[in-house]
């Protein structure tokens, strides 16, 4: 068995780099580029492009300018598209808005031409007369409004008001226990994937998956988008419908990541379901191999104050404690009031919770079989360097898989990963426990594993006398060939 040193009692020099990735939604609040090449400073490893609001070229600009920020901190930062997908919406109302009050008769209508008024509303998803039986719970914006449907006629849904409250334009509506027929992909999200890869976003997140094929369907798009791009993006399932619960693995499978988008899931699961399923998603995704991403309202209150609730901070931290790869804000950098404090406090919290973990090195892997020869040098690597208290993990990677499968296992040595390619050392910015750098290596194995020990003195990651763990393969630059390990002094 292994001897589980408790991280706390590590020295902090033993510890120097933050294992927890830190996800953030650009918007208006965070779009001046002082400010976003400072939260690039303070920790933001991947920033989130928010497709729900905005035009192409507002996109298009905020790519540049998340490019150009991370240029000058001198930091790798993946970037997120995040596609909108089939929010399904009522439509506008004559005065903007109304007061909706309990037992009151509310008509959603899809044939509705003229604005919304107290009686009704019209519907830009026009399925949903057909997606509903009497009975049926309908929630309206994030659940702060709830209908129960009484009957169905024609292209209309006759509700009374449970629970009442402000419904304002274009608001969404989820079904209780999920059961909407809308496919994942929109015409829009179309039009946003190729935009998004005009910019070679790294990451393409997908909105109300409810199967593989959704997610299959996206990557086909995306990869044809991305084609004279020479780019392939890698692509996260929100998971957030009832209906994809079950299909937990398949999605995954079908996927690169997920994200436990905890705002529209608890609205169609029950606020109560939701941290359970995180903790099983989390565990799900790093047994399959895949990075999971937590989210929504981690930091909410920081949208209007300079400091988090105790419970949010035990939110972040418990998440960090789960496993997950990152944990996102959305808009408490994109909207709210301090966008820059909310990021430091994050990193302090998840810098904590890290410390505190006592789990060494998860055992689970000893009793595993690899099939792949990468994989098992991989798995290798992580345990010689436990065991013999190595400073440093570090794996020259083309694909960047070798460090995927590294940093699905806890361990308290940092994994360093050194690729050629720029796509590659963007995508490992949301991987947990690895930092990306990019070494051009020569092509001849001596001659690349030197230049690595050089590029680790030079950052000071490494220093005279320092064991590290080393994996490459031969011949290098092939990708998937990793298959070798070695021991390292250095000197
Ligand atoms: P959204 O997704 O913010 O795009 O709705 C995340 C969530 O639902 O939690
Ligand atoms: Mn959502």
């Amino acid at each position: 068995m292994f001897n589980a040193v408790p991280a706390a009692q590590l020295s902090a020099s033993l510890r120097p780099l933050r294992a927890t990735k830190i996800v953030a939604t650009l918007g208006p609040a965070s779009s001046d580029p002082a400010l976003l090449e400072e939260m690039i400073r303070a920790g933001v490893n991947v920033v989130r492009l928010n497709f729900s609001h905005g035009v192409a070229q507002d996109h298009i600009d905020r790519a540049r300018l998340v490019r150009e920020a991370a240029q000058r901190a001198g930091r790798e930062v993946a970037i997120m598209a995040d596609l909108q997908g089939p929010k399904i919406r009522v439509g506008k109302f004559a005065e903007g808005k109304v007061l909706l009050v309990p037992g009151a008769k509310f008509v959603l209508d899809a044939s509705r031409a003229t604005p919304g008024d107290i009686d009704g509303v019209g519907l830009d998803y026009k399925e949903l007369p057909r997606d509903v039986r009497p009975g049926d719970v309908l929630l309206l914006n994030d659940g702060l409004i709830v209908l129960q449907v009484d009957l169905v006629r024609g292209e209309e849904v006759h509700t009374t008001v449970r629970l009442g409250g402000e419904l304002s334009n274009n608001k969404g509506i989820n079904k209780q226990g999920g059961g909407l027929t809308a496919p994942a992909l929109t015409a829009k999200d179309m039009e946003d994937i190729k935009t998004a890869m005009s910019f070679q976003a790294d990451y393409v997140a997908v909105s109300f998956p409810k199967n593989a094929t959704d997610m299959e369907m996206a990557r086909q798009l995306a990869n044809v988008a991305a084609a004279e791009y020479r780019h392939k993006p890698s692509l996260i399932a929100k998971i957030e419908r009832a209906e994809a619960i079950p299909r937990l693995e398949e999605i995954l499978k079908a996927s690169d990541g997920i994200m436990v988008a905890r705002g529209d899931l608890a609205v169609e699961v029950g606020n109560a379901a939701v941290p359970a399923l995180q903790k099983r998603m989390i565990k799900l995704a790093r047994d399959n191999d895949k990075v999971v991403i937590t989210a929504t309202q981690m930091m909410e209150s920081m949208i209007t104050n300079p400091v988090p609730t105790r419970a949010e901070v035990s939110d972040v931290a418990n998440a960090v404690l789960d496993g997950t790869d990152a944990v996102m804000l959305s808009a408490e950098t994109a909207a709210g009031k301090y966008p820059l404090e909310t990021i430091k406090e994050m990193v302090a919290i998840c810098s904590a919770a890290e410390a505190a973990e006592d789990v060494e090195l998860d055992a689970d892997f000893t009793g595993k079989t690899f099939g792949r020869i990468d994989q098992s040098i991989a798995m290798g690597a992580l345990f010689t360097a436990h065991h013999l208290g190595a400073k440093a993990i570090v794996a020259l990677t083309d694909s960047g898989s070798t460090a995927l499968w590294m940093s699905r296992h806890r361990i308290h040595i940092p994994i360093y990963a050194l690729t050629p390619r720029l796509s590659t050392q963007r995508k490992m910015a949301l991987y947990r426990n690895v930092r990306p750098l990019l070494m051009d290596s020569s092509g001849e194995r001596d001659t690349a594993l030197l230049q690595a020990e050089a590029h680790l003195v030079s950052r000071n990651i490494v220093q005279t006398g320092d064991v590290y763990a080393i994996t490459c393969g031969e011949p290098m630059g092939a990708p998937g060939g990793t298959n070798m390990l070695k021991i390292c002094k250095a000197g």
